[in-house]
């Protein structure tokens, strides 16, 4: 297995209208973050975990790269506001690009993208497969996925562990529940926004916090701000097994 950050950022700091914090002013590719995003390579199969608003310039920079599917956290603009650029995806496929996620994202989407599910469509808008899933485990093909449900403040979303990985984003805290789903991983991607508190999603203690009960072997963290500060000022401070991850990083899970 294998994984590739499309985009390891949020929605904050913007240097061409003013932001001139160390993370935005830095000329260090690692501080250049889109919005998080990630590709899972399960065997020769691609899934895409979520479709912000950068997918279509972090599709090209992966070498537009097949995709079997996308696997939806939550309806939050910066995790799918680039859905409709999966149309040259859809147009390959007959009964529209598979998505899989909660009934609450697949409403979401059908408010947001309402053009898409039409009766009868505009020729060469994206279709969709929508999969609603619940908590229970689910598969893509014969990939199998087990819904890892966290909560972003009040807002149930899930993360994805796929066989001895997971994927979590957007969590301010855990249920004890989902740390049992975790047993036994050994790779684990986790948010850590910012130092300092925030409402809806985990600090960088909060974050470590939630590694220590996890015990994976090895972390990346993702879906930072810019006020996590520079990339080569954190990583070296940060506990061994713990790093931060960066747009275009691959990484291969044993
Ligand atoms: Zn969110
Ligand atoms: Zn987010």
């Amino acid at each position: 297995m294998k994984l590739r950050f499309l985009g390891t950022g949020t929605s904050t700091g913007v240097p061409q209208i003013g932001c001139t914090c160390p993370t935005c002013i830095s000329t260090d590719q690692h501080d250049k973050r889109l919005r998080a995003s990630a590709i899972v390579t399960v065997g020769d199969k691609n899934l895409l975990i979520d479709c912000g608003p950068d997918f279509r310039q972090q599709i090209i920079n992966a070498g537009a790269p097949r995709l079997e599917a996308a696997l939806l956290t939550h309806s939050h603009y910066d995790h799918v506001g680039g859905i409709d650029d999966l149309r040259p995806y859809c147009y390959s496929t007959d009964n529209g690009f598979p998505l899989y996620c909660k009934p609450d994202v697949a409403e979401d989407l059908r408010n947001r993208v309402p053009y898409c599910f039409r009766k009868h469509l505009y020729p060469g808008v994206p279709t969709f497969d929508i999969h609603e899933i619940s908590d229970k485990p689910f598969a893509v093909g014969d990939i199998k996925i087990t819904p890892l449900p966290v909560m972003h403040h009040k807002l149930p979303i899930v993360g994805f562990r796929i066989d001895n990985f997971a994927y979590i984003t957007d969590a301010k805290t855990i249920p004890d529940e989902t740390f049992r789903l975790m047993e036994g991983i050994d790779t684990l991607v986790i948010n850590a926004l910012r130092k300092k508190e925030h409402l809806s999603h985990m600090t960088l203690d909060e974050a470590i916090a939630a590694i220590t009960r996890i015990r994976p072997r090895v972390t990346y963290l993702t879906h930072f701000a810019d006020a996590i500060g520079r990339q080569a000022e954190i990583e070296p401070t940060l506990p061994p097994g713990i790093h931060m991850a960066y747009d275009n990083l691959t990484i291969e899970i044993p």
